[in-house]
């Protein structure tokens, strides 16, 4: 079973639970924020990969993913911002050892209530409908869109002996790894056939 725990914060007194029926959601209700325009009001969520659909073929979150933030109404529409914070496993690309990194991922939004006479077609502006904002599929976005090409343990990982396979991090295996260009090659040969 999951649990969301969703609470805004005022002036770090939480002041209300934010619907707990709504699991799997990340949702910030506007109504605090439209009567304190221009003031910043804390939230925070507790998540996980799985509530957040945040998969992946080649590595997972594993445990919570936490989002802190604050949410503002601006007059225009709304800006909401703050860290994803997670731990990431995968298989290094360079190695293939199991790893796990902790990260943390800025976001900062716009978002504008549907109708509501602005542009509409702004690209940078996320649209909501009713009277709460669910973060949820923007974190997800942040989250799988902020990550690295390559999963690599450490960027110094030396990697793999492309001869024996041995893990260089552990030490050296002692194989010759000199790689000579082909054409370089042909010419060694043709020296020593002189
Ligand atoms: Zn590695
Ligand atoms: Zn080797």
């Amino acid at each position: 079973m999951f649990f969301v725990k969703g609470i805004l914060l005022t002036n770090n007194i939480a002041v209300a639970i934010i619907n707990e029926v709504d699991i799997y959601m990340m949702k910030i209700n506007i109504i605090e924020a439209n009567e304190n325009l221009g003031s910043p009001i804390s939230f925070e969520f507790v998540s996980n990969a799985q509530e957040l659909d945040a998969v992946h073929e080649n590595y997972s979150f594993d445990g919570d993913i936490i989002v802190k933030g604050e949410f503002v109404a601006t007059g225009r529409g709304y800006r909401v911002s703050g860290q994803i914070s997670c731990t990431k496993s995968f298989v290094c690309d360079r190695c293939l050892e199991q790893s796990s990194q902790q990260q943390v991922h800025d976001f900062d939004e716009a978002y504008q209530r549907r109708g509501q006479g602005y542009a509409e077609d702004d690209q940078d502006v996320n649209y909501f409908d009713g009277e709460q904002v669910d973060i949820s599929p923007m974190i997800r976005d942040v989250l799988l869109s902020d990550q690295p090409l390559n999963n690599i343990c450490n960027a110094d990982c030396r990697g793999l002996c492309l001869k024996c396979g041995a893990n260089l991090n552990h030490g050296d295996c002692g194989c010759d790894r000199t790689v000579i260009d082909p054409r370089l090659a042909a010419l060694q040969q043709l020296l020593i056939k002189k």
